[in-house]
């Protein structure tokens, strides 16, 4: 039996993202100015921000770096020659009444990125079509001044690299995947914070649908004001749903630019494509074009870090992780580290296990930042702490049980690891004659479930080790208990 023919399946989503990410260089991409996040308004301007008449770019050095770094990370062509054009139109946070950007000849071309298919599909490729350098304009604020408006030039200046992807995503779960594989790389480089809160990676997205097998495609739209990943991805689902239901109904989708509103959980149209600005792009003609050699591009390549998808691999060969464990643990350079400090701490106090280590990190510390919201980089908890934790429970001094409650001190108290196990009597007991005096005495109390052991049903067994780890508050050695436990019925039979 074939599955009913849905409007969800008989169309399909095609999604590009343009995503505006604010490099992190200490000065603005034109003059010296700071870009210090946060300072006081108009505190951090000079002429050339606030496009004084006879004021001259200098193109900052820095910042080609950090594009030149972007575009070889998605193995993107860096262009020997890129040029820097005039996108002109009228705003009131943006003085010059243009701004500086690339158009024809960008800085990259041509890259490329890879995400895990949410579907298990297995990884897949997503074209990026250029990245480009620009410059942010100002902020307009409609606050503080009473019935006043007025900007803040703080942030004009500021160098944004605009990285655009191919119409190659299918689902607001892949579009999902590709700003958080888009986000970690820049993170890992170091060239912007990936902040979407506070709109230092701000990310478009334009969605169509086609009828599944079309050889062209849609109609799109361009939604806006989208600053988190979750907020992408409730933006795209509900505009797939709205333009199914206009074509389902016999209309069309008109080409338009809507906001989101993550209040209200739905989009309005903005501006249609009748009111596109025509930029009138020049060349900007106080700047020469940007030339670049093949040994200044080695230069940079030489600085890179490794990459995530890097990473991840040699963590599945080094430390025999799954896909899944190795594609948590390199969402972030903060949290590899971790992980490989945990692991080493471990490895250097006994038998290594790095799935152990890995656990550790991900399902104990993980859930525990995520309770607190906090992040890696808050985490109380020193990574070697956590890799003495790990070890004693691989040399048998703590059991899964103590080992908890090791973990929640050092988590709320901290302090040192060993000190607290001697201090606070959590060593395990391994030592039989205490374990064996624990057995006679479950034994002795239930001689019901002993019978019913004796008559076959072993499963009783379950309940009688978890008396017996109860009598011992948990510290003695499951392994052992078993086993004397075992060797104890037997004699009885
Ligand atoms: P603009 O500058 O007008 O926004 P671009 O050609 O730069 O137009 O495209 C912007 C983004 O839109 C790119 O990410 C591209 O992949 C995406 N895109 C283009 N056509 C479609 C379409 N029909 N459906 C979905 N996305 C599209
Ligand atoms: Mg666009
Ligand atoms: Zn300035």
């Amino acid at each position: 039996m074939s599955p009913p023919i849905t409007s969800q399946s008989r169309y399909e989503t095609v999604i590009g993202l343009e995503v505006h990410a604010q490099m992190r260089t200490r000065s603005k991409i034109f003059c010296g100015c700071a870009t210090q996040f946060g300072a006081e308004a108009n505190t951090q301007i000079c002429p050339i921000c606030a496009a004084f008449p006879g004021v001259l770019p200098v193109l900052n050095r820095e910042v080609v770096n950090m594009a030149i770094k972007t575009g070889l990370a998605i193995q993107g062509q860096i262009r020997l020659l890129s040029e820097f054009s005039r996108k002109n139109y009228f705003y009131p946070d943006l003085p010059a009444g243009y701004q500086i950007s690339q158009y024809e000849l960008p800085i990259v071309e041509h890259g490329q990125l890879v995400i895990a298919s949410p579907l298990d599909q297995g990884p897949k490729k997503i074209g990026i079509t250029r990245i480009h350098m620009e410059v942010d304009a100002g902020k307009s604020l409609h606050e503080g001044i009473q019935g006043a408006s007025w900007v803040d030039l703080n942030r004009t200046g500021t160098p944004l690299m605009e990285i655009v992807s191919e119409p190659d995503l299918r689902s607001a779960a892949e579009a999902g995947e590709y700003l958080k594989k888009l986000r970690a790389i820049v993170r890992y480089l170091g060239v912007c914070d990936g902040n979407m809160e506070e709109g230092s990676f701000r990310c478009d997205a334009n969605v169509s649908i086609r009828l599944r097998g079309a050889p062209i495609l849609g109609t799109r739209c361009e939604l806006k004001n989208l600053n988190s990943i979750r907020n992408v991805m409730r933006a795209i689902d509900y505009e797939v749903e709205r333009q199914i239901e206009l074509i389902d109904n016999g209309d069309s989708v008109i080409q338009e630019t809507r906001l989101w509103n993550a209040d209200l959980n739905s989009s309005r149209a903005m501006r249609g494509k009748e009111d596109a600005h025509d930029y009138r792009y020049f060349p900007e003609p106080d700047l020469p074009p940007l030339r670049l050699t093949p040994e200044r591009i080695a230069a940079v390549a030489a600085t890179l870090p490794e990459l995530p998808d890097a990473k991840a691999e040699r963590f599945r060969t080094q430390y025999q992780l799954s896909d899944y464990d190795a594609g948590v643990l390199t969402a972030s350079q903060e949290l590899a580290d971790y992980f490989e400090a945990v692991a080493q701490q471990a490895a250097t106090l006994g038998q290594p296990n790095p799935k152990v280590a890995a656990n550790w990190v991900m399902v104990e510390l993980g859930g525990r930042l995520n309770k607190e919201n906090w992040d890696i980089q808050q985490t109380p908890i020193p990574a070697h702490h956590l890799g003495q934790l790990v070890a004693m429970i691989q040399q048998g001094i703590l059991s899964g049980k103590t080992a908890k409650e090791l973990f929640e001190i050092l988590f709320t108290e901290g302090g040192d690891p060993l000190q607290i196990v001697e201090r606070k009597g959590l060593r395990q007991v391994t030592n039989s004659t205490a374990i064996e005096e624990a057995v006679d005495q479950v034994l002795a109390a239930h001689p019901e479930d002993v019978a019913q052991y004796h008559a076959g049903k072993t499963k009783v067994i379950g309940f009688l080790v978890g008396q017996i780890m109860k009598r011992t508050q948990g510290k003695a050695n499951p392994a052992l208990v078993n086993q004397l436990l075992q060797a104890r019925l037997t004699r009885q039979e």
